[in-house]
């Protein structure tokens, strides 16, 4: 989803930085400003036509550059490693006892209708010698919310993540998550949410580790 115009750097509002144009022919700067990524937009006024809006009324102008953008946005995670999120975020620590980060928020968009799907995430773990800085664990869900994904998936992929980088001796992630394709359509279920659980080695093995950190997680 990289800009097709990457040398154009945009901000926040959608104005140009520093450009170096002079001001003398404003039609021809003020069309640079609105492109971020043509070929994107292109298909988000196809889509505002499709659905029998006129995407050139005045509340919709800009609507293809700002979905453009936000489109980017979330699903940056494909852009973004797990190395580039934990340089030198990894420290050595003899501590053994079960480390849980509660209530980190995500948000994601789910592949099957592009609709957001978001909740909470519960990442613990079993160290083995190392341990990582608890903002990155938060990081580490957003790298991977930031995707088209299912919430299954994405609950096995911060586990893989966070096992592979630790080498912990075990890994719990549980995701309590909402999503829009089913409180906005089809059943209605507003209050409905879908629990995910991924564990890997002891807590996964073992059943009392196990049982120690869903009640942890509940708690
Ligand atoms: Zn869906």
């Amino acid at each position: 989803m990289k800009s097709q115009l990457s040398a154009l750097s945009v901000n926040g509002n959608g104005h140009q930085n520093g450009n170096g144009h002079h001001h003398s022919n404003l039609k021809v700067v003020t069309k640079e400003q609105e492109s971020y990524d043509p070929y994107f937009e292109g298909l988000v006024e196809q889509m505002l036509r499709r659905v029998g809006e006129d995407p050139e009324r005045d509340g919709l102008k800009r609507t293809p550059l700002r979905v453009a953008k936000a489109m980017d946005f979330l699903t940056s995670g494909y852009d973004t490693s797990v190395e580039e999120i934990l340089n030198n975020a990894i420290f050595e620590d003899d501590g053994e006892e079960l480390v849980i980060v509660k209530d980190i928020e995500f948000y994601s968009l789910c592949e099957h209708h592009m609709l957001p799907f978001f909740g909470k995430a519960h990442v613990g773990y079993l160290p083995n010698g190392k341990i990582i800085g608890l903002s990155k664990v938060a990081r580490l869900v957003d790298l991977f919310s930031r995707r088209l994904q299912v919430q299954e998936r994405l609950t096995n992929q911060i586990a893989d993540a966070m096992m592979e980088i630790l080498e912990a001796r075990g890994v719990g992630v549980v995701l309590e998550g909402s999503h829009f394709c089913m409180m906005m359509r089809g059943v209605q279920k507003q209050n409905s949410s879908t629990v995910t659980t991924a564990t890997r080695g002891i807590l996964k093995d073992d059943p009392q580790a196990r049982a120690e950190f869903m009640k942890l997680v509940r708690s």
